[in-house]
Formats: structure tokens, sequence, C-alpha cells
């Protein structure tokens, strides 16, 4: 028997933002997927998660005592369109844990049925994209990347209606919060300071804390938003990480990446790589990440300005010289991760920017890039020749070898298994048909991204020619 005691924190702290809901019955709750190591480190155990009574609290159909779940309202710019009233149309909050390291955590789940919010939806979520967002969130977790985390993913039974009938599922979700950009514009249009300033003392509370202290708590808020912010955007970049949907509800206050609908790892380099069906203008290319979580973060200051100083013009002043601060702190976080990656002491522009070209000229897959680069520094420089081809790839290499690169610290932080776009539509292709085999194998490869392993060689290839052109759907 496992107590689960859930809190309900937000629900009382902003009870505007909070619809006290509930979790449609599910009937046949199949337990498909489950963290482990990340239910021990909440407190609870994972053998009574796997029994009845955790499979449905999983579900939402077994509600702790005390606890008090609610659909959060938000807002958010959609592609650049603001839409006052988005909220969870298919989730829930179901509460707040306090983690082994007594941290606040959220558990939330997705797929859970219609809310006031479902709009249009049917308020339910497919086996096949919930189990995405477990593969891909497990490997940013393993990639030391922030991210919400995916405890466990339960066939519901139901069929889900899309472009065909597909099987129910949800999944429940643990963050260090959902608060979002989007919930700050939320509290703006309901034109209600007291609330604006309760959310944003919340999120001081829950995240950065030090803030309170500061001689402009929410200014300071703000400039802690943005610098988790541009740490996460430059780990995206490092990675070949394209997120596909950063709306401004998709952006956390805590830093964590959210939202795992349409992203994607990129294969061959390239800024223009877009992979969402609906991202026509390239809105979220791979490139575009840091401008538009720039963009982002300039429409959380607009929410901001009237708790940073009673005189507007002085709140703008302060708050454009802390957006400003978002394009130093992302270079420099990208600046060193290169540097890390190449396994060099010092900093050397000229050559990070010579050796991405030669990546997206010669389309260079770019995870296997780096580790074909250290294989190099060991003496064996055949994978990278065929990466970055020609002499100029042999140039570049030269002039790297010649600083004398650390190829022990570079497989330290350049994985070797990434969630492959193939490889993950084939293991959810043979999930949905029932096979879990090809998931559990690309969950424990990605899980430990960076040791070589026996048995993985085809995990660290780029997909086949067949394969083509790759696109993601929300
Ligand atoms: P997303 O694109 O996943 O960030 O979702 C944007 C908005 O659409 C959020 O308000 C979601 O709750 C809502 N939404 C997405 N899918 C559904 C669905 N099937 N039913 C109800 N609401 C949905
Ligand atoms: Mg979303
Ligand atoms: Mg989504």
């Amino acid at each position: 028997m496992s107590i689960v005691t859930l809190d309900s924190r937000f629900a009382r702290d902003l009870a505007e933002m909070a619809v006290p809901w509930k979790a449609e019955d599910v009937a046949e709750p199949r337990l498909l997927a489950l963290d482990d190591d990340l239910a021990v480190e909440l407190g609870l155990d994972p053998a009574w998660l796997r029994g009845p009574d955790g499979v449905r609290l999983l579900v939402g159909g077994n509600v702790p005592e005390g606890a008090a779940p609610v659909a959060q309202a938000y807002a958010g710019h959609q592609f650049g369109g603001f839409v006052p009233r988005l909220g969870d149309g298919r989730a829930l909050l179901l509460g707040e844990l306090v983690d082994t390291e007594q941290r606040v955590r959220d558990l939330h789940l997705k797929g859970s049925g219609r809310t006031p919010f479902a709009r249009g939806g049917d308020g339910l979520a497919a086996v096949g994209p919930m189990l995405r967002e477990y593969v891909v969130s497990r490997a940013m977790h393993a990639l030391h990347i922030p991210t919400t985390r995916a405890l466990a993913v339960v066939a519901t039974g139901r069929q889900v209606r899309r472009e065909r009938l597909l099987p129910g599922a949800v999944l429940a979700r643990v963050a260090s919060s959902h608060l979002r950009v989007g919930s700050f514009q939320y509290a703006t249009v309901t034109g209600d300071e007291g609330l604006l300033r309760r959310l944003a003392d919340h999120a001081i509370a829950r995240h950065h804390p030090a803030a309170a202290g500061a001689e402009r708590p929410y200014l300071a808020l703000f400039e802690a938003v943005v610098a988790a912010q541009a740490r996460l955007i430059a780990q995206w970049m490092l990675a070949g990480f394209v997120h596909g949907v950063m709306n401004t509800d998709n952006m956390t206050i805590s830093g964590e990446t959210i939202d795992y609908g349409p992203c994607a790892f990129m294969d061959a380099y390239d800024p223009a790589t877009v992979y969402s069906s609906i991202d026509h203008g390239g809105r979220y290319a791979y490139g575009n990440q840091p401008l538009v979580a720039e963009w982002n973060l300039a429409r959380l200051a607009e929410t901001l300005l009237p708790l940073i100083d009673d005189d507007q013009d002085r709140a703008v002043e302060l708050a454009t010289a802390a957006l400003q601060s978002f394009r130093r702190r992302y270079d420099e976080a990208w600046s060193d991760g290169m540097r890390t990656k190449l396994g060099l002491r010092d900093h050397h522009p000229a050559l990070v920017e010579e050796l991405l070209t030669l990546q997206q000229t010669g389309r260079a897959d770019h995870t296997s890039t780096y580790r074909a680069l250290a294989t190099a520094a060991r003496g064996d420089d055949a994978p990278i020749r065929e990466l970055l081809p020609g002499p100029l790839g042999s140039a570049w290499v030269a002039r790297w070898l010649a600083l004398e690169p650390d190829a022990d610290a570079m497989d330290r932080v350049n994985p070797l298994y990434i969630p492959r776009n193939h490889l993950v539509e084939e293991a959810l292709s043979a999930a949905v048909e029932g096979d879990l085999a090809p998931l559990t194998r690309l969950v424990d490869a990605v899980s430990d991204p960076y040791t070589v392993r026996p048995g993985l060689e085809s995990f660290t290839t780029a997909a086949p020619e067949e394969f083509g052109g790759y696109q993601t759907f929300c």
C-alpha cells in the first residue's frame, strides 16, 4: 500500500485559474510504460503503481484523499496569434507532491477527457503520441536537458478518432510546475492585477526564490526566467533538438522543456529544419529557436510591467535591459557547450562556425559528427572523413586536432543514442500494434546515451534513405 499525498497549492493560491474537474472514467486501464526511477524519486512504490490502485491513480480514477484536481487556465500566442483562453483542454493537474529531495513537483494527466477548456477537441490522447512524449522526455532527461518527465503511459482501451481510429492513452506527467508564459498572459487578460501579483509570487516561491529578496522581485523573476530559458534553448541547439511548437503556452517559467507534440531530433545539420506538419512558414525551425524564445520572453516581460514599476516608462526600460541579457546568456551557454562538445580548453569561435558550415553543406548527421570527431582524436579518422568529406573537411579536422582535443571529455557530453526519428516511428508503430519490445529497447538505449553498448550499433546511424522526409503532428 502506497499513500500518495497531494497538495493543491496552485488551486488554492490561484483559484481564478483553476477549474475543479475530474478525469473521465477508464474502464480497462492497462499500463504500457512506467519510469521506475522517477517513481522512486517521487517517493512512490513502482510495484504499487503497477497494481490496480496505482494504475487507477495514473488515469485519474483514484483521487487521493485531500487532492483537488483542476484544469489550469492559460492563454497563449499560437504561431504569433494571441488566443486569450486556451487552458488544459485534455489535461488535469492532480496536485503537487513533495519528492524524496523535498522538491515540490506537479503530478499531471494528459488525455484524461474533455474539460471546460476543450473547445472543439475530444479531450483525449492516442497511445502513439503519449509514448512519443515518454521516450523523448526520457531521452532529454538522460541528456541533462531540463524537462518535464513522463511517469507513465496507460492505455485506456478507448478508441480515439484522428484521421483514423487509434487506441487511446493517458500520460502521467511530472513537472517542477506547469506555469507557462501563457499563464501570465491569462492573468493579464483578466485585468486583475491582484491575481497577476499572486501568480508572480507563486512562481517566485516555486522556482526562483532568490528573487523574493531582490530590490525589485518581479524584475528579478523575469531575469531568472530569461536566464533559465537561455540555458535551456542553448542545450536544445547543441543537441539538435527541434521543439516544433514554441507557442507561449508551451514555454515554462521553470525553464523545463514542455509539450512533446511535434518535436524531433535533427539528423542532417540544417538550421532550416522543420518537422511539424502545421509549421508552414518555418516559424519554429531549428535555427529560429533562440529568436522565438526571445520573442516569447518579450511577451512575458509585457505581462510583468505593471508589477515592475508604477512608472511604466521606467518599467519598460528595466524589462528591456533584462530581455537584452538573453542574447549574451544564450551565446555564453551555447559557446561553452560547443567548446565542450569539441573537447577544447579555449573558445575558437571561427573554427566552430566553419564546422557548422561544413556540416550544413555536407548534410552531415549532427549527432554522429561529434562522436566521429572523438574517434578521430583517438587516431581513427575514417568515420569523420565520411561525414566531412573532401579537402575542406580534412583541413578543418587537422586544425582542430592540432588543438589537442580531449576525446574522453567529448564522449561524456556527445550522445551516441538519441531518439532518432525512424527508430521512434518504428517503436511507436509496434507499440500501437501491441508489441512493446522495440519501445523498451529504444528507451533503454536513450536512457544511457553516452555509454557504448554492444547490440545497439543500429541505433547510432542516420535514417535509411527510404525513410524519406519526416513530418510530425501535434
Ligand atoms: P498544444 O498544441 O498541445 O500546446 O495544445 C494547445 C491547446 O489545445 C491546449 O489548450 C490544449 O489543451 C488543447 N488541445 C489539444 N488537443 C486537444 C484535444 N484533443 N482535446 C481538447 N483540447 C486539446
Ligand atoms: Mg501545449
Ligand atoms: Mg501538445
